[in-house]
């Protein structure tokens, strides 16, 4: 085990991978990494580029020069393109299926897990994706496969969607269904749960027992967690 783990959360989208790992981390004090809002960020630097989200070419000429970063800020992680704050312009239902659009092709994966790789590979770090367990950090030091039927993931993205975009359940209901075959179905590093992962279905569970059970399972050295073990 390294002295500082690495913690690889995957799994579809709404089944509370961001919630829960950002409580992870919080809980262990470990650096939390959101691979998914790289694809977004990749997503919405190529829609302002012109660059069409099939072009798998462009893309991955794009991607190379891509400055994409995490900063700090208070308890939250924002993300940057070329030192702009995009985390809110990244979370649109029009770039969250770019972002599987764009994470289908091979050159824009490659220069996304070498990034990931490059800032999770001292450890201390909670990684949230589709394939961070499987191809990023297939040697973490503990992975889970975070799962929940579809309707409730469907739900829980109305929820937090309705107000501003003005969507119907069934409609995000089909886009959840779509990204599911996307990501599952596509040929480079489909979601898939990796080997030795932790599966665990937050259908009927809070977001802390899902963090619960995860801390129950996570190779830490006695005292690890922040507050006594306290939310
Ligand atoms: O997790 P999130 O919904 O932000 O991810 C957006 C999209 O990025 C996913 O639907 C998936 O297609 C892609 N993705 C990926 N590999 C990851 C993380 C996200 O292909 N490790």
């Amino acid at each position: 085990m390294r002295e500082r783990p690495i913690v690889a959360i995957d799994g579809p989208s709404g089944a509370g991978k961001t919630t829960v790992s950002k409580r992870l981390a919080k809980r262990t004090s470990f650096t939390w990494l959101d691979t998914g809002a790289m694809y977004r960020a990749c997503a919405l630097a190529a829609q302002r580029a012109g660059i069409p989200w099939v072009d798998g070419k462009g893309l991955g000429q794009m991607c190379a020069d891509l400055a994409i970063a995490f900063r700090r800020e208070g308890d939250e992680m924002r993300i940057t393109l070329s030192d702009e704050d995009v985390s809110d312009a990244i979370r649109t239902p029009d770039i969250s299926m770019g972002a599987s659009e764009v994470s289908i092709h091979a050159p824009v994966r490659e220069a996304m897990v070498a990034l990931q790789r490059k800032m999770g590979e001292k450890g201390g770090v909670v990684l949230e994706g589709r394939d961070t367990g499987t191809v990023v950090f297939p040697d973490a030091d503990a992975k889970f496969f975070l799962d929940a039927v579809a309707a409730v993931r469907a739900l829980r993205r109305y929820r937090e969607w309705e107000e501003e975009k003005g969507k119907t359940y069934e409609e995000v209901l089909q886009e959840v269904l779509q990204r599911d075959i996307q990501d599952s179905t596509r040929r480079h590093s489909p979601l898939r749960m990796a080997e030795g992962a932790v599966y665990i279905d937050s259908t009927t569970l809070t977001v802390e027992e899902v963090v619960e059970e995860m801390l129950r399972v996570l190779p830490l050295p006695a005292g690890r967690t922040e507050g006594g073990g306290k939310p």
